[in-house]
């Protein structure tokens, strides 16, 4: 009895581990279909950057969607993996960025727009006259592009991927690390290259309110960056609460859903004039300024 229970489970999850085997062998194909017939389902979202000290805005996070014919929007979550593994996400990365960079050079030109660099892409020679040619195409000055990556690109740091980083910089643009303190962090890792900002992971943001341990944490990388002379932006604001507590930690950017989520490319100028007339009054944002 016991032996065909046994029996019947492993069939089971034989079963289930089919379909899932099954299920990802569609979405690669779908992927690959998709990236090579109809890319224009790979749409650039926009999140606004909020300045601390102004509330205005100073830029915007250029995030991936897929709008699947019958699925709706896929999150990034579901198909960058995918993308990485079966080596699609170089020609990925490369329609983000020039989308990116052609929607930004229609912004104010105080506004930066910051894209997302997958590990992978930086083993592709071909990436910085890549970056190069999408703001060469796009008309967009470089330094109003910030590229963002995470600890995945340190991770087996060479001399190539430092190097890289710093011809990337030599074009003008502004290098990010994304998500700190979420993977294998080592302080380290700010010692061997520049970087111009560091984007504090939603984690330590979420229980800022409750959690003393979170809260040191947020204070030591904002300390941090103060003192190495970097920017600090929080991830994931969603209360005034946690937004009271950043700017008492002198954090000088924010970015979440207490401001705006992210919004399809169309909705980026009534967003940021909510935004810019919603900012602190008397201390001009880039919009005015502009
Ligand atoms: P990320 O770069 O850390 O982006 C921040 C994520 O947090 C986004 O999720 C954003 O929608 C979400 N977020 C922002 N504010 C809030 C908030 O207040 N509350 C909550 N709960 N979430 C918030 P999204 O758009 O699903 O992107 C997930 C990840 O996918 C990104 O994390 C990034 O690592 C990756 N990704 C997105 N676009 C690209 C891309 O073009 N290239 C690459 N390589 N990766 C990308
Ligand atoms: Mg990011
Ligand atoms: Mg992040
Ligand atoms: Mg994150």
């Amino acid at each position: 009895r016991a032996k065909q229970d046994g029996r019947g489970r492993a069939r089971f999850f034989k079963r289930e581990m089919d379909q899932q085997a099954q299920e990802r062998r569609q979405l690669e194909l779908e992927l690959r279909r998709a990236l090579h017939a109809t890319p224009e389902v790979f749409e650039v979202h926009y999140q606004p950057v909020i300045a601390v000290e102004t509330r205005a805005p100073t830029g915007l996070e250029a995030l991936l969607r897929w709008r699947h014919p019958e699925r709706g929007f896929i999150p990034p979550a579901q198909f960058i993996p995918l993308a990485e593994e079966i080596g699609l996400i170089v020609a990925l990365g490369e329609l983000a960025l020039r989308r990116a960079c052609a929607d930004a050079a229609g912004w104010a030109p105080g506004l930066r727009v910051a894209v997302n660099l997958s590990p992978i892409q930086f083993r592709d020679p071909r990436l910085v006259e890549m970056v190069a040619e999408a703001l060469a195409d796009s008309g967009l000055p470089a330094g109003r592009l910030e590229l963002e990556i995470t600890e995945g690109v340190l991770l087996h740091q060479t001399e190539a991927t430092i190097a890289t980083l710093h011809r990337l910089k030599d074009l003008g643009a502004r290098i990010a690390m994304d998500d700190f303190g979420t993977g294998y962090s080592s302080l380290s890792y700010l010692r061997s290259f520049p970087f111009d900002k560091i984007k504090i992971d939603r984690a330590f943001v979420r229980d800022l309110g409750t959690s003393p341990d979170d809260a040191a944490i947020v204070s030591a990388v904002t300390g941090l960056c103060e003192r190495l002379g970097m920017a600090s932006t929080a991830e994931g604001v969603e209360t005034e609460e946690q937004f009271r507590r950043l700017e008492a930690e002198r954090c000088t950017e924010v970015q979440g859903y207490l401001f705006s989520r992210p919004v399809p490319s169309s909705e980026v100028p009534r967003v940021l004039s909510t935004l810019s007339s919603a900012a602190r009054p008397g201390k001009a944002g880039p919009l005015r300024a502009g």
